[in-house]
């Protein structure tokens, strides 16, 4: 189904302690596998002059459209969430599938698939959701790992952001006090204790600014103007990876990296800003920031626009835009530029091809926030995270360092070559500094937090320790921008084998049960059913002068210890499950549907799929409603009564006793196919309860 529909915030609470509870997963994100900091280690950085835990952050798409999305990111160890883009034009028509991960990443979405004001509520929802589970004592989580910021983004151009629409939604983001209070009558009464919670009203008031590819530079500059007067938010700028001109992007895509199949339109080139013109736009608005005392920065990259030389995608798109690992080089070599012109006065938030190898090294340039999409759409999904930590961990072992400024600084040997940079180099240092100077090349050598230990050494120790840190952020830049540039690994020898396909047709029960679809999907809408393994006896009826006789009997066989199903509220047909599927056909168009209203199962009469009333009566078992092959069919019982009808028949008989029992009207034979499918389906949710989309209310 392709339109997403938010799901009830208490059935969110219910589910989230439920299943954490029976299951030890939340959202189908096994506990064993959440990233919740560790201890003696602080991955603290300033955004905005305000602290997050990590400059993890799951970057402005998929990961970070729905609430649940965002309790994900979060147990991912994601620190800075950067929320999807909305944008004035809030019924989008996308073409599905939309999202392409065979190699290396390609799309054709872009912003928020919900409307603007449900986009508020979805964030609100997720920032409460994650604050109740801080507050509920449930995960361990370490010291020094709690601080989570939200960093709206909103799009495409003055007009639309100018817009009442969007101009509410930012409103809403900076005094969220009624969203807020509307959810806290919400949380169930088992879970009460919540609502007493301190939740974050102002949940930000820092904006990433997306702009169409080819959004004109004044544009640009003026929308930023504008968040800056009118809605006092501290700002980044996106931009596209275009800035490095035709030659450099082919010379470094097609040439270095080898994606001779990908081609960038001139176009895209003749549209964007130059490099001039952001230079320009960059340093008025950052005086601008400065008198306002406000934040500004840029942010590398955008995607990369290209032409839609694949067949994934239909011929209607001329144009597709290209994530993931190549845009890692491309967007390295931009940070090199822009570092070479501005050093570090300006904060850098980076999202271009990041996964478990790289993660760290751009931590070693102070890059904040530091976002991923491509890579989480992988096998393991958002738990993809919990190995960059571990490569960040091992990194800061080796180092011996506990702290994110002193991984800078220690990160690739050039401390030294740093002091040196700013006249504290061995021999050229004088006076009050030389204390300084001494400490931090003893810390060096021996260990600690440094800038602790600089700022006990002399009053100017603070400024000082910053020049040391910025020029070492330099310097590392270069040096990692000479070993991402030729690195194999973004080539396209290493990027273009597709994952595997076993050659299978899925069906609606059984399959390699591999579990990939289940992480893979951002929204969590794959999951698992607990149907047993187990043979049903399959009979077909037929009514004739002398009453109803049996005229078949199959065996129903499933051999799976449990089934595949998909929820059709959080699913939008983006594709990606299907790539990752071993067999054929996308679980998300052949498995088990489930709707979680009856009004969206009676509004997308065109998908087949079920939905089970919430909860039946003592007297009544819930109703289920179903679609096969566009047909429709209803059990419900009441006692031992079952009704079943379909679209030519409406039976009824005894629970107990169906052979002998059986009565009511059909104009052709009837299958109990259906039948049993409905019952396991409904017996299946139920043994779930409310650790289940489909049940939870
Ligand atoms: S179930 Fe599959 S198609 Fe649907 S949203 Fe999830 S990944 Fe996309
Ligand atoms: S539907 Fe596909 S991906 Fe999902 S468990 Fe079955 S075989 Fe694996």
């Amino acid at each position: 189904m392709a339109e997403l529909i938010p799901h009830p915030f208490g059935a969110l609470v219910t589910r989230m302690f439920t299943e954490l509870e029976t299951e030890k997963s939340i959202f189908d994100y096994p506990q064993k596998k959440f990233f919740i900091g560790q201890s003696g280690r602080d991955y603290s950085v300033k955004f905005h002059g305000k602290n997050s835990s990590s400059p993890l952050g799951p970057a402005s798409g998929p990961q970070t459209q729905m609430a649940q999305n965002l309790v994900l990111s979060w147990l991912g160890g994601s620190r800075i969430m950067e929320l999807k883009t909305v944008q004035i034009l809030d019924e989008l028509e996308i073409p599905r599938p939309c999202i392409d991960m065979q190699t290396v990443g390609y799309n054709v979405e872009w912003s928020q698939e919900l409307r603007v004001e449900q986009s508020l509520h979805e964030y609100v929802k997720g920032a409460m959701l994650i604050e109740i589970l801080r507050a509920s004592g449930k995960l361990d989580l370490a010291e020094n790992f709690g601080d989570v910021l939200y960093d709206m983004s909103v799009g495409y151009d003055l007009k639309g952001i100018q817009s009442d629409k969007v101009r509410r939604f930012i409103e809403g983001m900076l005094d969220a006090s009624e969203v807020v209070e509307h959810y806290r009558k919400q949380i169930p009464e088992q879970y009460r204790q919540f609502r007493n919670l301190d939740f974050q009203t102002k949940l930000s008031d820092t904006l990433t600014l997306s702009t169409f590819h080819g959004c004109p530079p004044e544009e640009i500059e003026k929308i930023i103007d504008y968040l800056f007067r009118e809605h006092g938010l501290n700002c980044i700028i996106k931009l596209n990876p275009t800035l490095l001109g035709k030659d450099q992007v082919r010379h470094l895509l097609n040439g270095i990296m080898g994606y001779a199949d990908v081609h960038v339109p001139d176009e895209a080139f003749e549209n964007d800003a130059t490099w001039e013109q952001a230079q320009g736009f960059v340093e008025r608005l950052g005086l601008t920031a400065k008198t306002l005392g406000l934040g500004f920065g840029v942010k590398f990259n955008n995607t990369l626009i290209v032409e839609n030389h694949r067949n994934f995608f239909p011929d209607t798109e001329k144009v597709m835009y290209l994530s993931g690992t190549p845009l890692h080089v491309l967007g390295i070599n931009l940070v090199k530029q822009f570092r070479e012109i501005f050093g570090d006065q300006f904060p850098i938030s980076f999202s271009a091809g990041i996964d478990k190898t790289n993660f760290a090294d751009t931590v070693a340039l102070g890059l904040t926030p530091i976002t991923v999409c491509s890579d989480l759409l992988k096998v393991g999904g958002y738990s993809r995270s919990s190995a960059y930590y571990k490569e960040l961990n091992s990194r800061m072992d080796n180092l011996g360092v506990s702290d994110i400024e002193s991984y800078i600084l220690k990160a690739y040997g050039n401390a030294e070559q740093a002091l040196e940079n700013i006249g504290l180099g061995v021999g050229n240092v004088s006076g009050p500094d030389v204390p300084l100077a001494d400490a931090c090349r003893k810390t060096l050598a021996n260990g600690g937090e440094l800038r602790k230990v600089a700022g006990s050494e002399a009053p100017v120790a603070n400024e000082t320790f910053e020049k040391w840190l910025s020029e070492t952020k330099l310097l590392n830049t270069k040096t990692y921008v000479d070993e991402v540039t030729t690195n194999a690994r973004y080539g396209i020898e290493q990027n273009s084998k597709p994952p595997r396909k076993v050659g299978t047709m899925l069906e609606l029960f059984d399959c390699l049960t591999c579990d990939k679809c289940i992480p893979v999907c951002p929204n969590d809408a794959n999951f698992a059913l607990k149907i047993p393994p187990g043979e049903t006896e399959i009979l077909e009826f037929e009514t004739n002068n002398s009453g109803w006789a049996v005229t078949g009997r199959k065996t129903l066989k499933l051999e799976k210890k449990y089934q595949i199903a998909n929820f059709a509220d959080f699913c939008n047909e983006c594709g990606n499950c299907d790539i990752f599927c071993p067999e054929d056909g996308g679980p998300f168009v052949l498995k088990p549907r489930f709707f979680g209203s009856l009004e969206s199962f009676q509004s997308f009469t065109n998908h087949d799929g079920f939905y089970i009333e919430d909860e039946g009566t003592e007297r009544c078992a819930p109703k289920v409603f179903a679609r096969f092959d566009g047909k429709e069919y209803r059990v419900s019982e009441t006692g031992n009564t079952v009704n079943y009808s379909g679209p030519d028949f409406d039976i009824q008989f005894s629970k107990n006793d169906l052979e002998n029992t059986i009565s009511g009207e059909a104009k052709s034979s009837v299958s109990f196919l259906n039948y049993e499918i409905m019952q396991m389906m409904r017996s299946a949710i139920s043994a779930t309860g409310s650790g289940s989309y489909v049940s939870a209310t």
